[in-house]
């Protein structure tokens, strides 16, 4: 059977303590109802964390209030004990519920997502300190230079770990124990220090604004202090201060003593942004991401829960941490697709958060240069305000764009840049300035042919190629964990040494470049060499030190980030991206061209721009080269309109999988035959996915496409409802699809 949310309403008066008796609880496992538990003697109140038994486990669990009762009490588990720690807030739990009926997944699946740190839930460990204990007055005792230092450091009778004593008064543990001994020193026992700064420690620079920005401001706190829900954009190019502008939100919020969420994609999580917070508000805010560490993490969490941190700067699952007194969520880059989470729970962030802004009846900003249509679209029907700043900040114009007909270039095999890009790279390099090419793709080729008889390379767990990447010696797949060296014969024919590398990769167009430019300092930057945020935060520091010459670049580079030597970017081809049949591709390629060629002359140097492309005239070229964005979105509405297609209409998908092909497709033929028939609502399908297998799952799509005023998951609710499905199959649900694959 599917699982779906199905929780009854919940006691209104969530302040009161309840009375002890049968309470019910949810737990952080994928399932949709409530458990009953019996609650003796605690006293508890709706949205207090308890811990349960469960099964031979034991879970931490939110109570949702006291209950009539179905099971027998000899046959009740009692609730072992309530945590330390406030409860989660009602609005808190109103969006997991909301969150779970909307994306169809059970709303234990979503409470998981909001107890990420369950270590965070047990109180802070005590850990040892010392303090010191030396009489100063008292003379004639022999100090070493070692014990003289530690006593020194302890001097102004603070409590110090052993760790900051090693660290600071540069002495071993040996001598800290000696000194012990002696009583120089005690040693006390205290809870384990935050490693989160919250508290101000410089001085703050705020910005002068110029008009523009100044009269974005001041519409921006309007929506604020209307201290109600509401959705603004702030709509501005590439380089406008948009973050400068919503710092000042910010700002107002941290005033009334709110906390604030910034969510940005993950790839822009990285040093340069929290350096510029830190400037503007004197304090570093709390970061949430995947690199954490398990310390840093179940710290951050319960600073966060305790309201001890008042801003958080994370990616997409920073979205479902237990503020306590939420007032603002800021979505940096709102149009990214990455806000789209397509494994495990399905969501879009950038939606959830407005949901999570309604739940508590707060602002949400939204920013881009480059808005989703979806945006736009809520912006046009009054749903949201917009706030746009037209020009680039100081004396910066908008780069020069132009287009190299790939067509015309007479590029030789094995060879990308055109004769017109290398004489641009050289011109730069000779002005000492710095050059991007953008290629969106990783790995040193993304296919590789036996030259003998043709066979490709592929995963044997997926439908896809295998991609060279050289720098590991590894052949690897994008989907799964399937890697390979290179073989030296061919699988199929047997022929020796045969397969060749097709097409590029950014590793690929590296050995181009080095051979071009041999003097230049060249960088490769892509998921693989600037994985996690430190080793981003050293790239862009080279680059600003100019330390690097010729970035080689993904979509890594696309975004965010300032680079004021940077006055040419390159292009290498423009039209990847715009084949395949995603609803989004021609959306998704502009504003990854528009961002990347955001990228050049932001500051006083001129910036320039090249496209390659074998299509020059196609619109989505054309708008790029006059950035006539909005001429642009006209035509890609018009499109969706015409299509019904999102934001003029709704989609959701239906994704059946298993090893076997065979029962997949049984499955498929049973969900077809009880589609629902009913005006407004199409069902396309079912179909092999394009990815017909994936990590050794064969699969089949299903695409629900409706109008906007119907209900979708009240359709595939009464559609699945009944539907068996195997053990050995899955049926996943994905409301709004970013991924057609
Ligand atoms: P965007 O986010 O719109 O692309 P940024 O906020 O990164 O633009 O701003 C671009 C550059 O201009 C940054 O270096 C920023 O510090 C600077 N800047 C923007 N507004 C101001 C201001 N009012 N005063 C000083 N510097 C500013
Ligand atoms: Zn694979």
């Amino acid at each position: 059977m599917i699982n779906f949310m199905d929780v009854e309403d919940k006691q209104s008066d969530s302040s009161m303590t309840l009375p002890c008796g049968r309470i019910n609880v949810l737990l952080p496992i994928p399932v949709s109802q409530y458990y009953e538990y019996l609650n003796e003697d605690l006293s508890l109140r709706i949205g207090d964390l308890v811990e349960v038994p469960f099964g031979k486990r034991y879970l931490p669990a939110v109570v949702i209030g006291s209950v009539e009762g179905q099971v027998e009490v000899s046959k009740l588990k009692r609730v072992l004990s309530k945590y330390d720690l406030p409860r989660i807030p009602e609005e808190m739990m109103n969006f997991v519920v909301w969150v779970s009926a909307y994306n169809m997944v059970s709303a234990g699946s979503v409470l998981k997502m909001v107890l990420s740190a369950p270590q965070a839930l047990l109180p802070p460990r005590r850990i040892k300190a010392f303090v010191n204990a030396f009489d100063m007055q008292k003379q004639g005792v022999k100090l070493t230079p070692g014990r003289k230092r530690v006593l020194d450091y302890l001097a102004d009778n603070k409590t110090r770990t052993v760790q900051e004593i090693i660290e600071f008064a540069r002495v071993t543990p040996a001598i800290i124990r000696g000194l012990q001994r002696s009583g120089l020193i005690d040693s006390v026992a205290i809870t384990e220090k935050n490693l989160i700064e919250t508290h101000k420690t410089k001085k703050v620079v705020t910005p002068v604004f110029n008009l523009e920005q100044g009269k974005a401001v001041s519409k921006l706190l309007n929506s604020l202090r209307e201290q109600t829900f509401n959705v603004s954009l702030i709509d501005g190019v590439t380089g406008a201060g948009k973050t400068e502008v919503y710092f000042e939100a910010i700002s107002e919020v941290l005033k009334k003593e709110k906390q604030v969420l910034i969510l940005l994609p993950e790839i822009a999580l990285s040093q340069p942004f929290l350096t510029r917070f830190e400037t503007r508000f004197g304090f570093r805010p709390g970061q949430w991401h995947s690199d954490l560490s398990g310390k840093i993490r179940n710290q951050t969490w319960r600073a966060v829960f305790e309201g001890e941190v008042s801003v958080v700067v994370g990616a997409r699952s920073a979205l479902f941490l237990p503020f306590s007194k939420l007032g603002l969520i800021v979505v940096d880059e709102e149009h990214e697709t990455g806000f789209k989470q397509a494994d495990g729970v399905k969501y879009q962030c950038r939606d959830m958060a407005v949901a999570r802004a309604r739940a508590g009846q707060f602002s949400a900003v939204l920013v881009s240069a480059t808005p989703s249509l979806e945006t736009l679209i809520n912006f046009e029907q009054g749903r949201y305000n917009r706030i746009p700043l037209k020009s680039r900040y100081g004396a910066a114009d908008l780069p020069e764009v132009k287009a190299i007909d790939l067509g015309k270039s007479n590029l030789i095999k094995g060879q990308w840049i055109t004769k017109r890009l290398v004489d641009e790279i050289s011109k730069t390099l000779e002005r000492k300035e710095q050059t991007i090419l953008f290629l969106n793709r990783r790995g040193y080729a993304p296919l590789n042919l036996c030259r003998a008889c043709g066979h490709r390379l592929e995963c044997p767990n997926c439908s896809a190629w295998l991609v060279e990447h050289k720098s590991i010696s590894r052949l690897q797949c994008h989907h799964c964990d399937y890697a390979i060296t290179m073989p030296s014969s061919c699988f199929k024919c047997g022929a020796i040494d045969s397969f060749h590398a097709v097409g590029p990769g950014v590793e690929r167009l590296e050995e181009e470049v080095r051979f071009r430019f041999p003097s230049a300092r060249i960088s490769v930057a892509s998921s693989d060499t600037l994985s996690g945020p430190v080793r981003l935060g050293e790239f862009i520091k080279a680059v600003q030190d100019s330390k690097i010459d010729i970035i080689i670049g993904t979509q890594v580079i696309a975004k965010g980030h300032h680079f004021p030597l940077v006055t040419c970017v390159g292009v290498i081809d423009a039209d990847l991206g715009l084949a395949g049949g995603d609803l989004r591709a021609g959306e998704r390629t502009y504003q990854l061209l528009h961002q990347v060629a955001g990228r050049s002359g932001r500051e006083s140097r001129p910036g320039k721009v090249f496209l390659q492309t074998s299509q020059p005239d196609h619109p989505l070229i054309k708008a790029l080269l006059s950035w006539d964005r909005d001429g642009f979105l006209e035509e890609e509405k018009r499109g969706r309109r015409d299509a019904g297609m999102p934001p003029f209409g709704k989609l959701a998908a239906v994704i059946l999988s298993a090893k076997d092909p065979r029962i997949v497709d049984d499955l498929a033929s049973v969900i077809a035959a009880s589609a629902p028939y009913s005006s407004g609502v199409q069902i396309l399908g079912p179909a092999i996915a394009p990815i017909a297998i994936l990590r050794g799952r064969h699969r089949r799509r299903f695409l629900v496409k409706c109008s906007k005023n119907i209900n979708i998951q009240k359709i595939l609710k009464s559609w699945l409802r009944n539907i068996k499905v195997p053990s050995n199959a899955k049926v996943d649900i994905d409301i709004d699809p970013y991924n057609f694959m």
